[in-house]
């Protein structure tokens, strides 16, 4: 069922707690390096402005270790910058979340007003979800707003206790996390087929339940990146010294059963004698890893095979770098795949820290129908997950 949206809540002269997530990378200097988490809650920002109604805004940045002087670097400013270029209007920095100077900002709130609270993640009571703290923060405004869909995963106070205070029919999702649910119950329940997921990354282990639950959805399942290795490894195949996990290769060969023919395995490999940029390196064939060298990438002839397969698609999800795409010599098959999902008439997702950042890398963020703004949520959906944050907000 689709949630109530701030649309369709009534926010004219209302103070909205907006729980954003402007968990952003920042600079050595403490600039906001990637402004996309805030640039995507604009429209619920500007749709409450536009109504008349003021904002509280509400998120964490990074992991505070709770020593003030410690978490100077964790400070919302930047952040709270950045937004007043990008929305055109003053937006007022306080120093704390709850505590007096939050309190007297948001009682002097007018329509059209921006109020940021500070690191919510500040306070002690957010991790633990405290109801306590939850109070505090829901006395500060008049409805709350969750458009913070890379959090939804987790059960933070401002993600379900702070909700829990306010009366349903002020309680609504923001467009973002709209976009991403409705993205994901087209991944999840209703795919146009053929269905192809392709997956990489890091790890089979970070994957594993992302790879069983789609595995019962999609027709294919194209398999790049350093989990390769420990799939190889697992049917008997030479991986020289590629990444490995060797404490998974039971799990990795489960999957191989389950999966059959719908998964497919690099047809070549580029490997480098070196895991780092001024590599030598090589394409060798499916089983021709050389003793010594390591898989740094899908080689060409995989790249093709799944460019062709994602342009006959009808729904595409990727998670997961095909390479190590950060050192140029290692980023053809990443970039092959990206640039295959930007020419595919297909419904096309990317998920995922490391995906996401290839994908803007590449400039192809807008040929593609979603790249989600939740690295852990994201996938943690894609396993069905069901969040507490949107059990808590009323369907429409
Ligand atoms: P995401 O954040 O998109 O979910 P992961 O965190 O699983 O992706 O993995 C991303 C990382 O995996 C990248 O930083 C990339 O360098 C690394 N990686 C991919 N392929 C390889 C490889 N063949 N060898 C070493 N590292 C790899
Ligand atoms: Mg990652």
């Amino acid at each position: 069922m689709p949630k109530q949206t701030v649309r369709d809540i009534d926010v004219t002269g209302k103070k909205v707690l907006v729980r954003v997530d402007f968990n952003v990378p920042q600079t050595a200097d403490g600039k906001v390096a990637d402004d996309r988490r805030i640039r995507g809650a604009l429209p619920t920002l500007t749709s409450i402005l536009q109504r008349g109604g003021s904002l509280i805004l509400v998120s964490h940045l990074g992991r505070p270790t709770g020593d003030p002087a410690a978490d100077a670097p964790f400070r919302l400013d930047p952040v709270a910058a950045r937004l007043q270029e990008l929305i055109e209007r003053p937006v007022l920095k306080v120093r704390d979340t709850v505590g007096p100077e939050a309190q007297a900002a948001c009682a002097a709130l007018k329509p059209g007003g921006i109020v940021m609270l500070e690191n919510v993640r500040f306070n002690k009571g957010e991790k633990k979800g405290d109801p306590a703290f939850a109070v505090q923060l829901a006395d500060l405004a008049d409805c709350y707003v969750n458009d913070a869909f890379g959090t939804c995963h987790r059960d933070e106070a401002s993600m379900v206790a702070v909700p829990e205070q306010f009366p349903a029919e002020r309680r609504a999702i923001g467009f973002l996390v709209d976009k991403e649910l409705e993205i994901l119950d087209t991944l999840l329940r209703a795919p146009r087929h053929p269905y192809v997921a392709v997956m990489g990354g890091a790890k089979v282990s970070d994957k594993i339940l992302v790879i069983e639950n789609l595995l019962k959805k999609v027709d294919r399942l194209l398999v790049g990146g350093a989990m390769t290795y420990t799939f190889l490894k697992a049917q008997g195949l030479p991986i020289g010294s590629s990444r490995v996990e060797a404490d998974k290769l039971d799990l990795a060969r489960q999957v191989l059963d389950l999966a059959g023919e719908k998964l497919v395995l690099p047809i070549d490999h580029l490997v480098a004698d070196q895991p780092r940029a001024g590599a030598q390196t090589k394409v060798v064939g499916r089983d021709e890893i050389p003793d010594g060298w390591f898989g740094m990438d899908i080689g060409p002839a995989a790249a093709a095979e799944y460019g062709a397969i994602i342009k006959q698609a009808g729904t595409v999800v990727w998670n997961g770098p095909m390479g190590m795409f950060e050192v140029e010599a290692f980023a053809a098959g990443t970039r092959s795949v990206a640039e295959s999902l930007a020419s595919s008439p297909a419904v096309t997702a990317v998920g995922g820290g490391e995906s996401a950042e290839a994908v803007e890398k590449f400039g192809l963020a807008d040929k593609v129908s979603h790249v989600s703004t939740g690295g852990g949520a994201f996938l943690e959906a894609l396993e069905g997950k069901v969040f507490n944050a949107l059990k808590v907000i009323p369907d429409r």
